[in-house]
Order: structure tokens, then sequence, then C-alpha cells
């Protein structure tokens, strides 16, 4: 079968690291250690595993860093190369498995946890937080936090892979795959918002308008009582999207401090050779890029005692705000089956305005892997909230 492989290559990844993150278009360029080959399919050797064939597979911001070599070698310990990348999937079902019978269409709850690798569930696992599995580098599966990092079980950027039966979720029948292919990064999302903690009337503030910030933005809005939702957004595509998704208020990055300012009454300090920031402010932020910048403003926009969510993968940041405001920094990673984030997840994709969302979905066959990496890294600019791959087109 045809796949796009993620292979290791401690040059590219030194190369990415170094220039990955200023330069796009270097990103699918010679340092993306990133190649379409023919490889085998991956097998089913276990009771409740399956396999799938691919309809659609998003690109998500984790797999641009992955590829960029911005991702920190923190997670080099919990992935397997060479792998087929790809954990937002939609598929259809090659086998019967358990109780779905072949040919039923399913997304995939990527975590590659307890269940899955056929061990006896860690505590966590036992708990329903199938996203803070122990577990996640031994049993009958190669090392792999997730399917798309995993060398056994195959990704979605190819045209099969392979899931356990812990990981399907079949797709209501009045879901086109382009709705279905955002399940994943909304589940997600519904995590995000139970873990901000957000109390009736509380403000927060959403750092970023890329899918994982609107898709944040939803989940608060629809899931939690909170008040005022002020979103950062850098694009006028995203600015409408936010104010559909739940936003009160939009924002450009400059503007931030100012505007939480204004509706809290907090008081702004001037550093010397270093950002502002805010005695006062929001009750809950949530970082939803990842970069300094974005992390930076939300540690410097929550009152003292506030809620910081790491909801984008850091790269790092001034954490004085931490400690002086006593914030609490909680990291919010995937989605835990106790949260039925799922369930939800599907309920919120049925709504109006992500139907609308979904029409926007941008598909790619798999050998303009380039092209379709490229369009991914500009998305905010471009007005595309999802870009994904389609392994059965060839145009
Ligand atoms: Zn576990």
């Amino acid at each position: 079968m045809l796949a796009l492989e993620m292979f290791r290559s401690v040059s590219r990844t030194m190369a990415g690291k170094a220039i990955g993150g200023r330069m796009p278009g270097v990103l699918s360029g010679f340092a993306a250690p990133l190649r379409l080959v023919t490889v085998e399919e991956p097998r089913v050797a276990r009771p409740g595993w399956a396999r799938l064939r691919t309809r659609l597979s998003g690109i998500c911001g984790s797999d641009l860093g992955a590829l960029s070599g911005r991702t920190s070698l923190y997670f080099s310990a919990v992935v397997s190369l060479p792998f087929v990348p790809g954990h937002e999937v939609v598929a259809e079902l090659l086998d019967d498995c358990e109780d779905l019978p072949a040919g039923t269409r399913v997304v995939i709850d990527p975590v590659l946890a307890c269940a899955a690798r056929g061990v006896e569930p860690c505590e966590a696992c036992a708990q329903g937080a199938t996203n803070r599995c122990a577990r996640i580098t031994v049993g009958h599966l190669s090392p792999g936090l997730q399917t798309g990092f995993c060398h056994d079980t195959g990704g979605g950027w190819g045209e099969q892979l392979v899931a356990h039966r812990s990981q399907l979720h079949p797709v209501p029948d009045g879901f086109s795959d382009e709705q279905a292919i955002l399940i994943e990064p909304v589940a997600c999302a519904v995590h995000t918002a139970l873990r901000a903690g957000v109390r009736a009337g509380d403000r927060v503030l959403v750092s970023g308008a890329g899918s994982v910030g609107l898709f944040a933005t939803l989940a608060l809005r629809e899931l939690t009582e909170a008040g005022e939702i002020i979103v950062v957004a850098k694009h006028p595509h995203q600015r409408e999207l936010a104010r559909e998704l739940g936003a009160t208020e939009v924002v450009a990055p400059g503007e931030v401090l100012r505007r939480v300012r204004r509706s809290t009454g907090a008081f702004q300090l001037e550093p010397e050779f270093s950002s502002p920031y805010l005695l006062g402010g929001v009750d809950v932020a949530v970082d939803a890029v990842g970069s300094r910048p974005s992390l930076e403003s939300a540690l410097q926009a929550t009152r003292a005692g506030g809620r910081v969510v790491l909801s984008g993968m850091p790269a790092g940041a001034d954490l004085s705000a931490a400690w002086f405001r006593e914030l609490e920094v909680v990291g919010t990673y995937a989605s835990a089956r106790a949260d039925d984030a799922f369930a939800r997840a599907t309920e919120l994709v049925a709504g109006d305005a992500v139907q609308q969302l979904a029409k926007s979905v941008a598909n790619y066959p798999l050998h303009r892997w380039r092209e379709a990496l490229d369009h991914a890294h500009s998305a905010g600019r471009l007005g595309t909230v999802k870009v994904a791959f389609d392994p059965r087109s060839s145009s």
C-alpha cells in the first residue's frame, strides 16, 4: 500500500529545529523527514483488532511540529520510527470488530492505552483517564503514545491501518467525512474545556484561533458556564469564526492586555526590557498555540490564583507569573475515555456552526504531501481550519 512515512533523520531533525519554525516552506522541503513509500499493510495479530481503510486523515499542529523538528526530544521516547503519521482518522472497517461489522465508518481515539496494548489496566486507565496511561511503551505493540506515532499500527496518512475496538467510535450516517474528521480534534477540545475548571461567570481568554483555539472556544461556550470569552486571533477569517463559535470578543495579539484590563479593571505593570503584565486579569486562560509569545500572553493576563491551560504543545516561557501570581498551570492532552469526549464531540460537530466549517476542509492525495503540509502550515492565513489527506484519491 502507499503511505507517507516519517523516518529517523538526526541531521534533518536538527536542521528543522534551527529553521523550521521561522521559514514556512522549509517544513515540506529538504528538512522534512517524510517520504512517500510502498509498504506492507499493517497486520492484525490479536483479537479485538481490525484493519481499516482510511477515508480522510487530518494534519494536526503536533504533526507539523514533529516534521519541522520543533517538537521537544522529550517525545522521542514515546514513538517508534519509522511510522505512518495521522491520528485524526475517518476510516471504514475491513474486518468485523466485535460488535461492529465490516464496512462500518468510524473515527478513532488515537491514544494507545492499556486495553489496546493487551496489558492489565494501569491506575490511570482503570479510572478512565486513558490519556494518562503509564504503559504506552509496553505490551504487544512498539512504543507509541498514539496511532500515528507507532510503527506497528500504521496511521491515517496511509491507505490502511489497524486499530483496537477500544479506539473505535462509529460515525452517524448523516455526517460527511469532512464533518467526521473534526470529531477527534473537537474531542480534545472537550477535554480542554473540562480541564479549564471554569466556574459560572468566569472570564476566559483563549490565546490562538487556529483549529485548537476555535474548537476550545466552542467547547468552553457549550459545556461550561463561562461568562466573557475573549479570543486572540491574527487573521480576519479566524475572527469571524471565533465569534460564530462562541467568543464574546476577538482581539489582535497586541491588544490582549489592554482589552483584559478594560474588562477586569486590572492594573498594568511595565517591567524593564520585558513585556508588560497585569495584576488582576481573567480567571482562566487557555494557550491554544504553544509558542512562547502565546503562552506568555496567557500567563501575563491571568489574575492571581487563576488557571492557565496548556492546550498547544508548549515551546517554553518565562514562568515568573506562575510563581508570583500562584497560577495553576495545567496540561491538557488528547481526551480521556471517562470524559465521554467522543460522544460529546459528535454532538458538537452536528451543530450548524461546525457543519458550515466542515465545508472548508481541504483534501489532498498522498503524493501532493508537500503542498498539503505547506497549506496546513499557512492554514490560518489562508482561511482554512483543517487540511486532510484522502489516500483513496490520486489527483
Ligand atoms: Zn494504561
